[in-house]
């Protein structure tokens, strides 16, 4: 991306016009809302919306977008989708990146490409769950760093009924974080169970 100015002006739309900019806002929906959770949260004020956003990496650049080169983090693909994990052993007991081999945006992905990801997906859950401790395997969307279509696979730990449901992603930061052999073992763990319904486990390696 070029170091231009980037000329942005706030969102002017009624929903925008309507809120509190620059105040800090009740967190009681989470505190109460999500009790096995949060006690105690203090949000930083409402800060102005600005638009356009900037690009997200691969939006201008897609010959530049990093979920397209090859990588070494990349622990098993098909001819069409691949899972990459790794980069950053946290505290759960996985976490792992879905994104098509080509750049597709969601919003312009062909139907055959979104269509596997069904079965990919149950694939990803049984994998996922045949980690020794993990109940569940979450599903998440989240496009804002990256324009390439990618999605995020996170093991619940059996039994941990505080990480139920969206802050699941947040433990991840909170968790001690596990050693690198039995990060490497879930990852393995993961990998092979794919590769037996189909494709590669690591195809860098
Ligand atoms: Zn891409």
């Amino acid at each position: 991306m070029s170091d231009a100015p980037f000329e942005q002006h706030p969102a002017d739309t009624a929903f925008h016009a309507r809120l509190p900019f620059g105040e800090r806002l009740d967190a009681s929906a989470l505190t109460e809302g999500l009790p096995w959770a949060f006690e105690e949260i203090t949000m930083r004020p409402l800060e102005p919306m600005l638009v356009p956003e900037k690009p997200r990496n691969g939006e201008l650049d897609p010959e530049n977008c990093s979920s397209c080169a090859p990588s070494e983090f990349t622990i098993w693909q098909d001819d069409l989708w691949q899972v990459r994990a790794g980069w950053d052993i946290g505290g759960l007991p996985f976490v792992g990146a879905i994104s098509p081999r080509e750049h597709w945006l969601l919003e312009d992905a062909p139907h055959e490409v979104l269509a596997a990801y069904g079965p990919l997906m149950q694939r990803i859950s049984k994998a996922v769950k045949s980690i020794p401790g993990v109940a569940r395997c979450h599903f998440a969307r989240w496009n804002d760093g990256s324009a390439h279509l990618h999605l995020w696979a996170l093991a619940r730990p059996a039994g941990m009924m505080q990480a139920r449901g969206a802050v699941l992603a947040f433990w991840d930061g909170m968790l001690p974080v596990m050693t690198k052999d039995m990060g490497g073992d879930h990852i393995s763990i993961v990998a092979e169970a794919l590769a037996a319904g189909g494709g590669e486990a690591f195809p860098n390696r």
